[in-house]
């Protein structure tokens, strides 16, 4: 027993090596990842559920590593953002999207809202706001065709910082969107604090729904609780038409998932978009 108990213990270190080996060697290609020029952004769109049009994309990263491919956003934005490289990346994100809209915009295609993913440490850095705002001049965006992406845990970790940086971005016409809703905390009383414009409801929930069960419950109570305060309401993970006649029922009103669309590189987004508008 004593031996199984040491060799337990040492298979057990060795995979934790390996995993601290990996996460270095990942931090270590992350940090030249930028001026490699090996990020990149998809663009997922937004369906508005009445028109049945895509009025907007969510921005999401990608890592084109020359040996391991596409690195999912799931690996390697927790390092980003453990190593501070998210204060980078994040302002990459943010240009490059920006630019994006700057270029469909000039080359005739319809205005549409572009989401952008806020990390909790971009809330501390000090400059943030003029950042994006200056970001926002240099493309000449109109501000409320930017909405950022928050999560609650982000929001919780310092309430009332969070509140004033929120407010004066709103102020400068930029649109907020709270992410993952119904994942985390969720104290209403704290949602009610929150100045947002949007609840993204999680794709967890919408992934679920079949008729009377739990989450079209919980889906059907979150849109109604956004509409009652005022806000817009997107669905994430939409997979299926039965989905989508659902949330079109419950009056959501934007809707993102692979059923539209996967996040796809800017020429094929635009491919769609010219589909779209030819009929
Ligand atoms: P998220 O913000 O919740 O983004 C939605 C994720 O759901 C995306 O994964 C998207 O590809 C995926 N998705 C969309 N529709 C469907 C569907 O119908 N079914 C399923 N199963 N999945 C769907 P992705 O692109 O891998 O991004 C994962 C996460 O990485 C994001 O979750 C976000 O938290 C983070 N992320 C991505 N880009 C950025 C960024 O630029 N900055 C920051 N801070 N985080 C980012
Ligand atoms: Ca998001
Ligand atoms: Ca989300
Ligand atoms: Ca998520």
């Amino acid at each position: 027993a004593k031996d199984y108990g040491k060799n337990n213990y040492r298979f057990y270190t060795v995979d934790m090596n390996k995993k601290i080996v990996e996460k270095l060697e990942m931090s270590n290609s992350l940090r030249r990842a930028l001026e490699r020029k090996e990020l990149l952004l998809y663009y997922q769109p937004q369906v508005d559920l009445e028109k049945g049009k895509i009025v907007g994309v969510e921005a999401l990263v990608r890592w084109n590593h020359p040996i391991w491919g596409m690195v999912s956003p799931v690996k390697f934005i927790p390092i980003a953002e453990e190593t501070g490289m998210i204060m980078a990346i994040g302002e990459w994100v943010l240009r490059e999207a920006c630019s994006q809209s700057k270029k469909w915009r000039e080359a005739g295609y319809p205005s549409i809202g572009f989401g952008v993913n806020l990390s909790a440490q971009q809330f501390q850095q000090q400059d943030l706001v003029e950042m994006i705002h200056s970001i926002i001049l240099e493309n000449e965006l109109e501000p409320q065709h930017l909405e950022l992406e928050i999560t609650e845990s982000l929001a919780m970790k310092d309430l009332e910082h969070t509140v004033d940086i929120l407010k004066r971005l709103r102020s400068l016409g930029i649109k907020i969107a709270l992410d993952d809703f119904g994942t985390g905390y969720s104290s209403l009383n704290y949602l009610k604090q929150l100045p947002i414009d949007t609840l993204k409801i999680d794709k967890s929930f919408v992934n679920d729904i079949t008729m009377g069960s739990n989450e079209e419950a919980i889906a059907k109570s979150l849109i109604t609780l956004a509409h009652s305060m005022s806000l817009i309401v997107t669905a994430e993970g939409i997979e299926t038409k039965d989905q989508y006649m659902f949330l079109q029922e419950q009056c959501c009103d934007k809707a993102q998932g692979y059923l539209f669309s996967k996040p796809l590189p800017p020429d094929a987004l635009e491919r769609l978009l010219v589909e779209e508008s030819v009929g």
